[in-house]
């Protein structure tokens, strides 16, 4: 219920911060009205600037607010209302040349006045961040250079749309209201600070160093940590961290699904698959270096959802997560059934199913394994994960049941719609997905 009350109350303050340019253009004084149009048109573009600007707070991993809703939650959020955003920013010249097609000058990012070129620069470097992200993989970015580009034109959307609005000074001339804008831009600047400097000192005084690195079938390592000087780190089983190695201020941090089990505190495990740059290397890191963990974060946990029994949908390396689960379960005794289909593409790369035979016997757990490529003389089930194979093999009192899924997007995807026709609720299905980007 607490935590309930206060995801409301930041929604409700959430709300106020966006539309609070609508107060700034409608307390006295107010410039002489225009038409309907351009006051419409101040304002999209007002709002969206605020929109801009508290984006980057939503993504800065404050731990109060993102208790609430988990960061996973927010990140989607910030995604989603990053198009609406954009939205009322182009929209903001587009009436205003609808009004006056003169004023399609204003759109030249090195002619017209400052006040219209710093605009104008806002709106393109918000466009560009937007292409980037949406079209990353097409155009071949990297996730490094995704997220920096994405930062350094964020950070210029916000500043020169700030400049922009100073210089237009219609709703600004007064000193109160300029206030406003200014501290909303450096509660962006804050929250930039924030992530990249206050966050790693406060993780910098809980180090970890690698205890072993074990290799699992189908390229995953298991990449164990013990706390140096410290008790370990509290988590529900299902949630991540973000892993740095070597110092907290790296800028190459990697989000990972705890694996270990929550009732162990000596250890933090993650399963780690190889794919690229970081993961690729990581079975080479030598036991001794020190890392660094920022968490633990995220929602997708059955603490957080409690139900007589649960069904959990794994692809691929997406058993990371339900490896904590399955094992935190064991180590509490807990009674509850759980029934968890596993995916993968042939039987040798399946990761931890010798594991998964020993928990089936410390607890109440059905696994169904669903093999893409099977080989001669498997008798299990093939193919993908469908409505059919669930249907066939979830229990009958499956609607008492949580259904958390972690695996590829169009995976996750296909099962929601499945999980649909077999007849659960949206509230009773939870999704882990490892492409946030
Ligand atoms: C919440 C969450 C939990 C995850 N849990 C696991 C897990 O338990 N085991 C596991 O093997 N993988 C997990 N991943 C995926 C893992 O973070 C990426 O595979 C890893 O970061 C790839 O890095 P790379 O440099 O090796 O590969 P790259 O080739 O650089 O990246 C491959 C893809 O991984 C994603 N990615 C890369 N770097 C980052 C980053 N710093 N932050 C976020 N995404 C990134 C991008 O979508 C990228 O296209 C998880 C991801 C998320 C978001």
């Amino acid at each position: 219920m607490h935590r309930h009350a206060s995801g409301v109350l930041w929604v409700l303050l959430y709300v106020l911060i966006v539309l609070s340019p609508l107060v700034l253009m409608a307390v006295r004084p107010v410039p002489p009205g225009r038409s309907l149009l351009i006051e419409v048109s101040i304002a999209l573009g007002f709002v969206g600037l605020v929109m801009m600007a508290v984006q980057f707070v939503l993504i800065a991993r404050y731990p109060r607010m993102s208790a609430p809703f988990g960061i996973d939650v927010l990140l989607r959020y910030h995604r989603n209302i990053a198009g609406v955003a954009l939205l009322f920013v182009v929209l903001h010249p587009t009436l205003l040349i609808i009004n006056n097609p003169a004023l399609l000058a204003w759109l030249d990012p090195i002619g017209g006045t400052w006040a219209s070129r710093t605009g104008a620069w806002a709106m393109y470097a918000f466009i560009l961040l937007a292409l980037i992200s949406v079209f990353r993989k097409q155009l071949r970015v990297s996730y490094e250079l995704w997220r920096f580009s994405h930062t350094f034109f964020g950070i210029a959307a916000v500043l020169f749309g700030h400049i922009h609005v100073h210089l237009a000074g219609r709703y600004t001339d007064v000193f109160w209201k300029e206030a406003v804008l200014i501290a909303i831009s450096l509660v962006m600047v804050g929250s930039f600070g924030y992530i990249r400097l206050i966050r790693p000192a406060i993780v910098r005084r809980k180090p970890f160093e690698v205890a072993e690195v074990r290799p699992e079938r189908g390229n995953v390592w298991s990449f164990s940590l013990k706390p140096k000087g410290h008790e370990g780190m509290r988590f529900m089983p299902g949630q991540y961290c973000y892993l740095k190695l070597n110092t907290p201020y790296s800028f190459d941090e990697h989000p990972f699904s705890i694996a270990s089990s929550s009732e162990r505190r000596d250890r933090l495990e993650f399963a780690i698959k190889e794919l690229g740059d970081f993961t690729s290397r990581i079975g080479q890191v030598p036991p001794g270096t020190t890392a660094y963990v920022d968490g633990p974060h995220g929602s997708f946990s059955p603490d957080l959802t409690p139900a007589p029994g649960y069904v959990f949908i794994a692809g691929g390396i997406g058993i990371g997560p339900f490896m904590s689960l399955l094992r935190s379960l064991a180590d509490r005794a807990d009674p509850r059934p759980v029934t968890l289909f596993y995916g993968e593409k042939s039987w040798d790369i399946t990761a931890f199913r010798e594991e998964l035979e020993e928990l089936g016997k410390r607890m109440n757990l059905e696994v169904v394994y669903v093999l893409e490529n099977p080989h001669e003389g498997w008798t299990g089930e093939t193919g993908f994960i469908t409505e059919e194979l669930l249907r066939k093999h979830l229990p009958e009192e499956r609607f008492e049941r949580h259904v958390f899924i972690c695996g590829p997007n169009p995976m996750i995807d296909a099962l929601e719609h499945a999980l649909a026709r077999v007849g659960f609720e949206d509230r009773q299905v939870s999704a882990e997905r490892f492409n946030l980007v």
